[in-house]
């Protein structure tokens, strides 16, 4: 078994789970190799909000500010009909967090872009790979083996890390129900 690592944490799925991921694993002085099936980020819209909490995570990370200027404070939620009449208002009390706003809208591909720009600044820890799905995760006593194919190319290479993130969202792989720990294997 090789012993020597090409990081200290493997972090599959460079979404926005990734990316604070290896920007907390950095900030604590951790080696990261984030490795992202996708050579572009995603898109579309899907998260709409972030809320307080996810401030103070960019703020403990040092960036806050950068974030704030591609969101927006929500002061208040407001859903009307076609016809304008209102069916619903919620007003927002301010964050008890100290964090700004208690909400905040977002454009999730802005933010996205934002979050990978700040994490870019630390490639002396974060090396990202697009383009390479991971399609195996072999865990023994002292680390772990990952496995990533090529999207473009096929091409296949292996990584080891003393340990692996799984941060592959809503799109990761189905897990195989015959495999050994599956719990319909038992
Ligand atoms: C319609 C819709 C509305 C939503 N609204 C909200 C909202 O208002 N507020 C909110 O907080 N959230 C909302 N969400 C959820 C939000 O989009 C997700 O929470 C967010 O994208 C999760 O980030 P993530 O990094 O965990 O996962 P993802 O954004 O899914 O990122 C995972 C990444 O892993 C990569 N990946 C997957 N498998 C592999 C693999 N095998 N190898 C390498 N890379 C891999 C993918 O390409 C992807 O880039 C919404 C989602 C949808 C669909």
């Amino acid at each position: 078994m090789r012993q020597q690592f090409d990081a200290d944490v493997a972090v599959i799925g460079y979404g926005p789970t990734g990316v604070i991921a290896a920007l907390s694993l950095a900030q604590q002085g951790a080696q990261v190799l984030a490795l992202e099936r996708d050579r572009d980020i995603y898109p579309r819209a899907r998260a709409v909000t972030v809320n307080d909490w996810t401030m103070r995570i960019f703020q403990n990370l040092g960036i806050g500010e950068r974030v704030e200027k591609v969101i927006d404070p929500q002061r208040a939620l407001r859903w009307v009909t076609y016809e304008g009449d209102e069916v619903m208002r919620v007003e927002h009390p301010p964050s008890a967090l100290g964090a700004g706003s208690r909400c905040y809208n977002i454009y999730q591909p802005v933010m996205e872009s934002e979050l990978r720009s700040c994490a870019q600044e630390r490639e002396d820890l974060i090396t990202v790979r697009y383009g390479a799905e991971v399609t195996e995760i072999e865990q023994d006593d002292s680390g772990v083996t990952v496995t990533t194919t090529d999207t473009d190319t096929g091409e296949v290479r292996t990584y080891r890390t003393r340990y692996a993130i799984a941060a592959d969202g809503g799109s990761s792989r189905q897990p195989d129900p015959a495999a050994p720990g599956h719990p319909a294997a038992r």
